[in-house]
């Protein structure tokens, strides 16, 4: 049984006398398949003995002045739903006083990828990002934390920030989950109309013919004009950016996995996603 719970000190309740082995979901709930796949991924990870607890609370600093915030889908009923049929212990609604108390500051060490991809039209989302994931860490202090792949580069940030400031924490990545035509499940798609729908397959399409090229030897220019080419399929989507890294968001080298990552727009709808992609190594 899932309990709701909403501020601190009732979380801190909730939590007592449920298992020590203690795993952290953060969402900003809309909650879908996608998040019960991180909620079953740490539930498997804690075991019997373990509490999952589910953090559902859009951030608002984490939102640039023009983007989604207002209006970013929220319903905590179907929310409790999925964490309760996922299995969750605990589903957290804080309020921002809950995570923001007074003006308490924090230090978040900027880094220069933090202005590319998602930071190139996202100025300050991650150092927001780091903070918020930061505060929660401290507030449910978990020995495990579950991030999807979905967001590749938070990830890789979240990932570091952890080894880095919080080495207690284990971080765990689940793999995208995706909609019957491949399309990256996200909170997101309930903007897309029904004709933006049935073409936004053509992002995952676009960064599978890459991974294709890519392992037939094409080299980088050659995979992002193939994935150029796929999108250009319909005029309902238009890329933002299309690049090929390692998985430490550095020059990619043939002959080691690394990402091809995406962020396309369907009118106002933002849709990122990312594949692994290995350039073959010349012969
Ligand atoms: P969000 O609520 O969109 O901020 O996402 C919360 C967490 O769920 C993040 O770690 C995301 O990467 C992850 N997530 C979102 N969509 C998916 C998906 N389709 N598959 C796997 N993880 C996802």
């Amino acid at each position: 049984m899932t309990q709701l719970v909403h501020g601190n000190s009732e979380l801190r309740l909730a939590m007592n006398g449920l298992g020590s082995n203690i795993c952290l979901v953060p969402t900003m709930g809309a909650l879908h398949d996608g998040h019960a796949a991180l909620i079953h991924a740490g539930k498997e990870f804690v075991g019997k003995d373990g509490c999952v607890v589910v953090s559902d609370f859009v951030n608002p600093k984490q939102f640039g002045q023009n983007e989604d915030f207002e209006k970013y889908p929220r319903n905590i009923e179907q929310d409790l739903k999925v964490a309760r049929s996922a299995g969750a212990h605990i589903l957290w609604a804080p309020s921002v006083e809950d995570v923001y108390p007074g003006q308490w500051p924090m230090d978040i060490e900027t880094d220069p990828r933090f202005e590319i991809l998602e930071g190139k039209s996202r100025s300050g989302h991650f150092a927001a990002v780091l903070e918020v994931v930061t505060r929660l860490f401290n507030i449910v202090q978990p020995n495990i934390a579950v991030f999807g792949e979905k967001d590749f580069q938070q990830l890789v940030f979240i990932s570091e920030m952890a080894k880095k400031r919080e080495p207690q924490i284990g971080i765990l990545a689940v793999p995208t989950k995706r909609d019957f035509d491949g399309l990256a499940l996200s909170s997101r798609n309930v903007y897309l109309s029904s004709d933006q729908r049935n073409v936004a397959h053509l992002i995952p399409d676009a960064l599978k013919q890459g991974v294709l090229l890519a392992s037939k030897g094409a080299n980088l220019q050659e995979i992002k004009d193939s994935v150029k080419e796929v999108i250009s399929k319909s005029n309902l989507i238009e890329i933002e950016y299309v690049d090929i890294l390692n998985n430490e968001l550095n020059e990619l080298i043939p002959g080691i996995v690394g990402r091809i990552l995406i962020a396309a727009k369907l009118g106002n709808t933002r849709l990122i996603d990312n594949m692994p992609i290995l350039l073959k190594e010349e012969s």
